[in-house]
């Protein structure tokens, strides 16, 4: 098994013109991805199986079958091809045994201390009832031909960050995750993402950690298919300046450069130097000041930045990171 290439790609009117291939490339491209998002459909019965998919030999769980998908394989995964008996219930291809729903194989892992907090934890978990897919399908989503029910992300938290700012970009609104250290890729990645329609987070579980390549840094995001067209427009205005800027970590290195562990406690004084001469006046510091600590005054003849009102200086180093001439310098000493 391994990637295909020249498939005909499912378009999508929906996204505009994008399709997945090019959206799989504006994430990588723009979030610097390590590994393919994974396009995960729930097929209903009488659905038919999309093209360019392939059965394993084996079983696999459904956190596996990500793993494979995100290395470059579409996978057809039917009830029979699925090693986790609780995830395929929890995706509603199968019925669940009776010693999964009382949660007594909780109990023997030692992941809960007894059965009311199982069945809790059961209980409060999403899933379908039995019947209502026929299978699960994973691609790379370069690769997908058909069009997924949610897209997920293996992704370390800076990335995650980014997603969730490009998520509230257009709203300012606040992410509220419903999540669990159980059934990571099934119930909170998958059927959890399908029911509310919004994005949510994993940081994996038991299962996955213990039978995937997930490396102890990454974590997962799910996304509703119908949401990637709006991330990526958000994430591309977001790459215009606040990504590279964290990236670079433009505020660190005079910060990191300015410490004395000297054990003093209390008050600090700031000096400002701004280089006259190479100061352009173009306003940048003055604007991103928190403070108003700056203000542009005319200096023969010219209009250049000052510092004004230092003793308001709260030493962010805002305007030493914004300023394009590198003009801006400050001193900090414990007084
Ligand atoms: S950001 Fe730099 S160049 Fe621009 S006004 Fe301030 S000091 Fe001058
Ligand atoms: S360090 Fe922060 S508070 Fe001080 S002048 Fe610069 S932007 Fe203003």
């Amino acid at each position: 098994m391994g990637k295909r290439y020249g498939k005909k790609l499912w378009l999508i009117e929906r996204v505009k013109n994008l399709n997945n291939k090019e959206l799989a490339e504006s994430f990588t491209k723009l979030l610097t991805l390590r590994w393919s998002p994974v396009a995960v459909k729930l097929l209903k019965p009488g659905e038919a199986i999309p093209e360019n998919v392939v059965e394993p030999s084996t079983p696999l769980r459904h956190c596996q079958a990500i793993t494979v998908a995100r290395r470059g394989t579409s996978l057809y995964m039917p009830p029979s091809k699925h090693a986790c008996p609780d995830g395929a219930a929890i995706m509603g291809l199968v019925p669940m045994s009776p010693k999964l729903r009382s949660g007594e194989l909780y109990l023997l892992f030692k992941k809960l201390p007894n059965i009311e907090c199982a069945q809790k934890m059961i209980a409060s978990r999403p899933e379908f009832d039995p019947g209502t897919y026929r299978a699960s399908i994973v691609a790379p989503l370069e690769d997908a031909t058909f069009e997924p029910d949610v897209v997920i992300f293996t992704i370390y938290p800076e990335q995650m960050m980014w997603l969730c700012c490009a998520s509230s970009y257009g709203s300012g609104e606040r992410h509220v995750f419903h999540t669990s250290g159980y059934n990571a890729t099934c119930a909170d990645l998958t059927v959890q993402v399908i029911k509310s329609q919004k994005m949510n987070i994993s940081f994996g579980c038991y299962g996955a950690r213990a039978i995937t390549e997930i490396n102890d840094f990454e974590a997962y995001l799910s996304v509703p298919y119908n949401q990637l067209q709006s991330l990526i427009e958000s994430l591309e205005k977001l790459s215009a300046k606040s990504i590279p800027e964290a990236r670079r970590k433009i505020y660190m290195p005079p910060v990191i450069d300015s410490v004395a562990l000297t054990g003093q406690e209390g008050a600090y004084s700031v000096k400002i130097r701004i280089n006259e001469e190479r100061c352009t006046g173009c306003e940048l510091c003055v604007a991103f000041c928190p403070e108003a600590v700056l203000e542009m005054k005319t200096i023969h003849g010219a209009t250049k930045a000052c510092a004004t009102d230092v003793e308001k200086c709260c030493a962010c180093y805002t305007c030493v990171g914004q300023c394009p001439q590198k003009a801006i310098q400050l001193e900090v000493r414990p007084e």
